[in-house]
């Protein structure tokens, strides 16, 4: 007849996108085979979970003889996948023997995974778990993995026990459990300031010549505007393209929490890795799949567009893109979020970015370039229709972008560096999300003309341009909702005749 040998409870959780649920790990001890049996919709992972929970007791001389050991991971229809349970689980176990007093565990929740050698590995979502375990009024301690520590550190309001073993962790929870803490870090410590250059990051300064495809940054930059550049191989496309994040406000702490747990939990941030400082700038190839640009997978994983979130998501060689993928791209760019519905749950991450996306002007790359194009007008007419269309009624600012001239090149004259531009990038936002607490980008079009006060000189000159460019409604709404961002960038509360003139010259030769 099986007897109770003891009893135990650990509070953990698991990710699902960026959601965490608590997970609660009882364990209980019978006499009988000795065996570790998990239940509550274990999957691969926490099954091999068992392996490892066997290996490292028995390295730390942990043994358990003659018990049957049930561990029950609740609630059951949660799925739980990953090795984040391995310590909660091995707690539970030592806490039902009676190693660990179960008052060392009030309140203390844990995640990690065990090596075999009783070591604590990182585990994915560190920071979300750490934000969820600081709004529990339940958790007032998370043990978790040094080599989360510092990501975790963002949360605010909860104290951290870290460790990178299982045998310290026993000894610090044995001796009343308060040592292990170390000296918080500062959550902002390392923002980048203002007017200093962030790590990696490209400067405006170090590009040559380009001043209409720089203007056109700059005001992509102040008004969330998408654009697509157009020029030959080599015109510096890419360069500019990646000294957008810099002309951007610097991340706010908020900001740079969000980023940072996106990365988590797609597994992107490396052991240590602590908050992400600059806005990210994503370049997936144009082979990507639709799941990799969007999100998916059973488990559901952001994909670029949420890995972009805050920052910029760059496509090279746009016409070479799926289609379909580049129409799932369509509902991040107008919702600003991503939604993935699975059978094992569903996940939400959000992909606020600015899309800047380029292209040659024809397959061979030369168009436009007197001599050196050969490409047949049917060819050319195919490679543009590529990116006509529904993404295309996104992209405010059309730009082409011509060879760099020799004397750019040559020129030692003094070029505007990131810092400069930003201010103005940042005075404009401020203006456009006082009045109408959004960027110009997304104005609605119903609410276009009422936001966008245009003076007479400016209906003149927008009603000629609808009448002899053959203005369509979708390029008259483009070019008011860029002519506020340039009215902005100049401190005006209405949009003039100049600003309606810069904002129709932005229309690119598509
Ligand atoms: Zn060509």
């Amino acid at each position: 007849m099986a007897r109770s040998m003891g009893s135990a409870s650990v509070m953990s959780a698991a990710v699902m996108g960026l959601d965490v649920r608590p997970v609660s790990v009882e364990v209980s001890l019978i006499t009988g085979t000795p065996i570790i049996q998990i239940v509550g919709l274990a999957q691969g992972a926490v099954r091999e979970g068992r392996e490892r929970i066997r290996a490292a007791a028995a390295q730390m001389g942990l043994h358990v003889p003659g018990l049957r050991i049930t561990v029950n991971l609740a609630p059951a229809d949660l799925p739980k996948t990953g090795a984040a349970l391995d310590l909660p689980i091995m707690l539970g176990i030592l806490c039902a023997k009676g190693d660990i007093a179960q008052d060392a565990l009030r309140g203390t929740m844990a995640v990690g995974e065990l090596g075999l050698d009783g070591s604590l590995r990182s585990v994915r979502g560190a920071l979300p778990i750490a934000l969820y375990a600081a709004a529990d009024p339940n958790v007032d301690r998370l043990l978790l993995p040094s080599a989360n520590l510092r990501e975790a550190s963002a949360a605010e309001g909860i104290e951290l026990g870290a460790s990178e073993s299982l045998g310290r962790i026993l000894v610090a929870l044995k001796n009343g459990g308060r040592r292990l803490t170390p000296a918080l870090l500062s959550p902002a410590r390392g923002l980048p300031q203002d007017e200093t250059p962030a790590a990696g990051e490209f400067d405006l300064s170090a590009v040559k010549g380009q001043p209409v495809a720089k203007r056109a940054l700059e005001i992509a930059a102040a008004g969330g505007h998408n654009l697509l550049l157009s020029g030959c191989p080599g015109s510096g496309k890419t360069s500019l393209a990646r000294c957008l994040p810099g002309l951007l406000p610097r991340l706010a702490l908020p900001e740079a929490v969000d980023v940072t747990a996106i990365h988590s939990v797609a597994g992107l941030l490396s052991d240590g890795a602590g908050l992400k400082r600059t806005r990210p700038f994503r370049a997936p190839h144009h082979s990507i799949s639709e799941a990799g640009l969007i999100g998916g997978g059973s488990r559901p994983r952001p994909g670029e567009a949420s890995l972009a979130h805050h920052g910029v998501l760059f496509l090279d060689e746009l016409p070479e893109f799926g289609r379909r993928t580049l129409e799932a791209l369509r509902q991040p760019i107008e919702e600003g979020q991503v939604r993935i519905v699975r059978a094992a749950g569903s996940a939400s991450f959000p992909a606020e970015f600015t899309l800047v996306a380029a292209m040659n002007p024809c397959p061979c790359g030369y168009g436009g370039v007197s001599g050196r194009c050969r490409c047949p007008d049917e060819s050319v007419r195919r490679y543009r229709r590529r990116v006509s269309g529904p993404l295309l009624d996104r992209i405010d600012l059309l730009v082409d972008v011509p060879a760099v001239r020799w004397e750019d090149l040559a020129g030692k004259g003094p070029v505007e560096a990131s810092a400069a531009v930003r201010r103005r990038v940042s005075r404009a936002r401020a203006l456009a999300s006082r009045r109408q607490g959004n960027t110009n980008a997304r104005i609605a079009p119903a609410r276009l003309e009422r936001v966008c006060a245009v003076d007479r000189g400016g209906h003149a000159l927008l009603r000629k341009a609808v009448t002899c460019l053959d203005l369509t409604a979708r390029g008259y709404h483009r070019a008011l909702r860029v002519a506020r961002t340039i009215a902005d960038l100049d401190a005006r509360a209405r949009v003039s005749e100049g600003h309606i003139a810069e904002a129709i010259r932005f229309r690119g030769s598509i």
